[in-house]
This record gives C-alpha cells, sequence and structure tokens, in this order.
C-alpha cells in the first residue's frame, strides 16, 4: 500500500539528483563566507528574484524572523495578516525575541490586507504609541487555500507604505507557487518587497533550508541576525546543493501539484458532508469543512488506516496539500476514501 501524505508539502524527500548533488557538493565554512555552493545558491536566489543578495537559512521561520530582526527595533510595530504565518505559527517569535509589536488586521479569504487596513494601522507620531515599521504580506498565503497574490496587489501595498516611510516584507514561503499559478516572473513580487523569503523545503523538495532576498546593506545586516539566532552553519553546503537541484529543476511542476489541488477540492466538493468552494483554490492548498456527524480527527483517522494522511485542523476544518510525489491516482484514491467513509 502506498503512503499517500497530503499533511503538507514539507514532507516532501530530497529527489535522487538532489541526493547525488548533496554527497559531492563542494564545501567550506560558510560562517567565513567560504562554502562555494552555499555562495552559488545565495547568488542564485538573488539572480532569481532581482534582488541584490541573498542568505541561506535553516528554515522559513528563521527566514521570517531574521527578517523582522533586521527591520524592525524593539517596540516597533509590523503590520501583519491575522492568520498569517508570522503571526499564527511562529512561536511569537518577533515579540520574544525581537520585542516587535504585532498588529494584526484581518486576512480576507483571498489573502490579502485590505489597503483601507491598511492605512488605518499605521501610527502618527504620538508619544504613546509604537512606531509602525513594516508591512508584511504571504505569498502564497497558507491560510487562506494557498491563495496567490498578485503583482499589481504587491505594488499597492509598497506604494502606500512607502509613501509614509515604511517597509515591505513578504513571506514568500511559496512564492513559486504564486508565481506559477499567476504566469509571471518572482521578480515581480520581489520588485514590491524590500525583503523576500522563500523556501526550498515545501513544493520545491529540498530538505532544508529558505533563502531571505534582499538589498545588499539589508542583507549584511541579516548575515549577523542569522549569526545571533544560531544560525550560522559552517559546511551547509551540503544543503545549499540539494537547494540548487530544486531551484533548476523543480519549479515548473508545480503546475500539476496545481492541477491535481483542484481535481481534488472538485471532487470534495462533490462528496455530501463536505463544503468547500473549488474556485478558490489556485495552487496546491485545500482547507475544507466536515458538515456531517464525523468531526476532522475522526475523518484523519479512519483515512490514515488506508494509508492516506490529511491534516485535522480543528473540529471540522481539513487541510491537504499536493506536492512531489503526490499522482493523479492517489488523488482519485483518496477521494473514494473520503467518500466512502463520509456517505
Ligand atoms: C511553512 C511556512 C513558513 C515556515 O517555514 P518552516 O521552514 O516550516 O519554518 C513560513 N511561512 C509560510 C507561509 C509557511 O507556509
Amino acid at each position: 500500500m502506498k503512503r499517500i501524505d497530503l499533511r503538507s508539502d514539507t514532507v516532501t524527500l530530497p529527489t535522487p539528483a538532489m541526493r547525488a548533488a548533496m554527497a559531492n557538493a563542494e564545501l567550506g565554512d560558510d560562517v567565513f563566507g567560504e562554502d562555494p555552493t552555499v555562495n552559488r545558491l545565495e547568488a542564485m536566489a538573488a539572480e532569481r528574484m532581482g534582488k541584490d543578495a541573498a542568505l541561506f537559512v535553516a528554515s522559513g521561520t528563521m527566514a521570517n524572523l531574521v527578517a523582522l530582526l533586521t527591520h524592525c527595533g524593539r517596540g516597533d510595530e509590523v503590520i501583519v495578516g491575522d492568520k498569517a504565518h508570522t503571526f499564527v505559527n511562529e512561536v511569537g517569535g518577533m515579540a520574544a525575541l525581537g520585542g516587535i509589536h504585532p498588529r494584526t488586521v484581518p486576512n480576507p479569504p483571498d489573502g490579502t490586507l485590505a489597503l483601507d487596513d491598511i492605512v488605518g494601522a499605521i501610527r502618527g507620531d504620538n508619544v504613546h504609541w509604537p512606531r509602525t515599521r513594516l508591512v508584511a504580506l504571504e505569498n502564497t498565503h497558507n491560510a487562506c487555500n494557498g491563495a496567490p497574490l498578485s503583482p499589481a496587489y504587491h505594488q499597492a501595498v509598497y506604494d502606500l507604505a512607502h509613501a509614509r516611510g515604511i517597509r515591505v516584507h513578504t513571506d514568500g514561503a511559496r512564492i513559486f507557487n504564486a508565481a506559477i499559478a499567476l504566469g509571471v516572473s518572482p521578480r515581480e513580487f520581489a520588485r514590491y518587497s524590500d525583503s523576500l523569503s522563500f523556501c526550498l523545503s515545501k513544493g520545491l523538495s529540498a530538505p532544508v533550508g529558505s533563502l531571505l532576498c534582499g538589498s545588499r546593506e539589508f542583507i549584511a545586516a541579516a548575515r549577523r541576525h542569522r549569526k545571533m539566532v544560531g544560525g550560522g552553519m559552517r559546511q551547509a553546503g551540503v544543503l545549499a546543493a540539494a537547494g540548487i537541484v530544486a531551484l533548476e529543476t523543480m519549479i515548473d511542476r508545480l503546475a500539476d501539484d496545481h492541477a491535481n489541488a483542484k481535481r481534488l477540492a472538485e471532487g470534495l466538493a462533490d462528496i455530501p458532508g463536505v463544503a468547500l468552494d473549488p474556485a478558490r483554490i489556485k495552487t496546491n492548498i485545500v482547507f475544507f469543512d466536515l458538515t456531517g456527524a464525523l468531526t476532522a480527527p475522526q475523518l484523519a483517522e479512519c483515512l490514515a488506516r488506508d494509508g492516506v494522511l490529511i491534516g485535522a485542523m480543528g473540529e471540522r476544518r481539513m487541510r491537504a496539500v499536493t506536492h512531489y510525489g503526490i499522482e493523479r491516482a492517489d488523488i482519485e484514491t483518496a477521494l473514494g476514501l473520503v467518500k466512502r467513509a463520509l456517505v
């Protein structure tokens, strides 16, 4: 029985080409700036994003933390969506480690922040108030069905923030999914972001690592913060080697994940007792709700007995994520089992 693991695209294993590249990687001490493979990956990432420079870090969480530490000082405020990964799922690191004050505004289902809400959240000059330093966007938006944010939206936020002396960070953990879904270069998002982070270890299937991209000065300052949080990784080229293969070979195939997610969403929508709007599914993340007697943990347990893993995200809410290694036939298998369990 093949295990069909739809819990996350983080479960992807490195490809054979990645393992070969890791075994043969040329290495040095990256804290000295002497790991040629890390240097190559950072140069590639900067080039892909149209930024001056990039920094290889251990995880998406570290990329966002280092970005926030670099943009904001203690007591500064960041405007962030109430469903943002940075706000919900990063252990409060910005506050705990950076003394940074999060100011949430609601994320509507399209994963944006309403421009009026951003403007309304920006602080004036008042001795009582923290200073607004940063707006943080998320593209694609994980908790909003992997919604891709358009370059036009990024530009609108960037323009209104910059007009007020505020910078913009994009948590682009799945930025290549957004680029593929909208048929644009990732540079179109990075252009309107003072900094942008993306993950190698989700749909791109590398085992470890994220990149933080920005200006030369920003990345130089971020490098000190990476060291501060314990992220100086020495012969990290063994990891970066897989990241290079990820960037070279794993981006275009994300379209298959999107097609599989679409099929999954359409199939689920046809099953009585499942509620979702397949029109919302534009990348590789499918949230759905159960409307019958079975709870999400119960359905997850029932599916797991047949080798299909889907995440229970609450009493009634579930999340399935498509990725490398999940084929169309696996989607049909999963749909058949959900139907059998619910109908
Ligand atoms: C996964 C994820 C991260 C964090 O990445 P880790 O490597 O798991 O720390 C950040 N932002 C978003 C939107 C994510 O989905």
